[in-house]
C-alpha cells in the first residue's frame, strides 16, 4: 500500500495545474507564511506562488481599468462638445454683441422696390465678390436719398448697401437678388478673357459709400461701419473671396471736356492719382476685427496694408479695358424678377447684424 500511496502522491504532483479543481485561494492565503515561503524556496514551485500571481496581476488589471474608466468619464463631462462636432477649422470665440445696425430702405420696408432694379440671382453662382463704389453725391445729403434716386429713376441702378456719413447702414437689395450696381447686366471686362461679361452683378454685393469724392473724403464712422459690413458679410456669406474685394473700377471722369481716369470709390481705396488711401487698410483693419477670414488674409499679406496694395493692384488691373468699355452694351439675362418680401429681407438684415460680432482668436 505504502508503494502505492508513494505512487500516487508523485502522480499528484505530477498533475498538471488544473486552476478549475483546485481553486481554494482563501485556504491557500489562511495557510501562507510569507517567510517560510521564501525561505523555503516555495517561491518557486508552490500553487501558493501561482495564486499570489493571480491575484497580484488580476489586482492591477482591475486598478488599471477603474482608473482608466473614470478618466474617460471626467473627459466625456469635460468636453461634450469636441466628441459631438468636428473640430473647428480654427481656434476662434466671438465676442459682444453684434456691432452694426442695418435700416431697410423705406422701399424695401413696404415691398416696393421697382422691379426695373433687381433680379433674382442665377442658380449655382457663388457670391463671391464685393464691390466698392461711392454714390457721388454730397453726403450733406441724408443717405436715404440714394435709394430714393434709384427708384425714380427709369435707368436700372441699384446696390445692396448705401453707408452714409453717420456710419448708418441702409440695405436697399436684399444679397438674395441681384442688384444693378455695375449698369445693369452690364459690361465688365472679365479678368481673364478681357471681354465684357455680365456676371459680376450677378455674384457680388454692391455697397455704395455716400460721398463726393471730388469734395470729399468719406468719414471716420462711415469708414468703420463699411468695415464692419465687410467683416459681417464675410461672416454670413461663405464664398465671398477676400481677393474679390474690388473697387467698382478705373472711369473716365469728365472734367470740363478733359477725360480723366479717376477710380471708384476715390479717395477711399485710392487718391486721385492712384495711389493707395490710407483710408482703405482702415477698412479693412475693421472688416478683420469681424471676420476672421479677412484678419487670415490681412496677416498672410504681411497686414491690412500689404493687402489694401493687393485690392489696388487687383482694381487697378482692370483699369485699360474698363477705360474701353462699351457701356451701351446689355444683355439680358432671361432671369425673373420675383417680389422682394419685406419679412423675407429682414431676415437677411438680422442675419448679416448677427455676424457683425466681433472676433478674437481664442488662446489654444
Ligand atoms: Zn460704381
Amino acid at each position: 500500500m505504502q508503494d502505492i500511496r508513494g505512487t500516487i502522491g508523485r502522480i499528484r504532483r505530477l498533475r498538471p495545474f488544473d486552476p478549475l479543481r483546485q481553486f481554494r485561494p482563501l485556504h491557500v492565503l489562511r495557510q501562507f507564511d510569507p517567510v517560510r515561503f521564501v525561505r523555503g524556496g516555495g517561491l518557486f514551485r508552490t500553487r501558493a506562488t501561482v495564486w499570489v500571481l493571480v491575484l497580484v496581476l488580476v489586482g492591477v488589471g482591475l486598478n488599471g481599468a477603474i482608473a482608466r474608466d473614470r478618466e474617460r468619464l471626467q473627459q466625456l463631462r469635460r468636453t461634450p462638445a469636441a466628441l459631438e462636432l468636428p473640430a473647428p477649422p480654427r481656434p476662434l470665440a466671438a465676442n459682444g454683441p453684434p456691432t452694426l445696425a442695418i435700416a431697410l430702405s423705406e422701399f424695401l420696408q413696404g415691398g416696393t422696390v421697382s422691379t426695373a432694379d433687381y433680379e433674382d440671382r442665377p442658380a449655382g453662382v457663388p457670391i463671391d465678390t464685393i464691390i466698392l463704389h461711392h454714390t457721388g453725391v454730397g453726403s450733406r445729403n441724408r443717405a436715404t436719398v440714394i435709394p430714393e434716386s434709384w427708384q425714380n429713376d427709369p435707368r436700372t441702378s441699384s446696390a445692396h448697401f448705401v453707408i452714409g456719413r453717420s456710419g448708418e447702414v441702409i440695405m436697399a437689395i436684399p444679397p438674395s437678388a441681384t442688384a444693378f450696381h455695375i449698369l445693369k447686366q452690364a459690361a465688365y471686362p472679365d479678368p481673364a478673357t478681357g471681354e465684357p461679361v455680365n456676371w459680376i452683378n450677378q455674384r457680388s454685393l454692391g455697397i455704395e459709400f455716400h460721398y463726393d469724392p471730388s469734395r470729399e473724403v468719406p468719414t471716420e464712422a462711415a469708414i468703420a461701419a463699411g468695415g464692419k459690413l465687410i467683416g459681417a458679410l464675410f461672416n454670413t456669406y461663405r464664398d465671398l473671396d477676400v481677393r474679390r474685394i474690388l473697387g467698382h473700377g478705373i472711369q473716365t471722369f469728365r472734367d470740363n471736356r478733359h477725360g480723366r481716369p479717376v477710380s471708384e470709390p476715390t479717395n477711399l481705396l485710392m487718391t486721385q492719382d492712384l495711389r493707395l488711401s490710407p483710408q482703405f487698410p482702415r477698412l479693412l483693419a475693421a472688416a478683420a476685427s469681424i471676420s476672421p477670414v479677412v484678419a487670415d488674409a490681412a496677416a498672410a499679406a504681411g497686414g491690412v496694408e500689404g493687402l489694401a496694395q493687393q485690392i489696388r493692384a487687383q482694381t487697378l488691373a482692370g483699369r485699360d479695358l474698363s477705360l474701353t468699355l462699351d457701356h451701351t452694351w446689355q444683355a439680358e439675362s432671361g432671369l425673373p424678377v420675383s417680389p422682394l418680401p419685406p419679412m423675407e429681407a429682414q431676415g437677411q438684415r438680422d442675419v448679416i447684424v448677427a455676424g457683425s460680432r466681433p472676433h478674437r482668436w481664442a488662446t489654444p
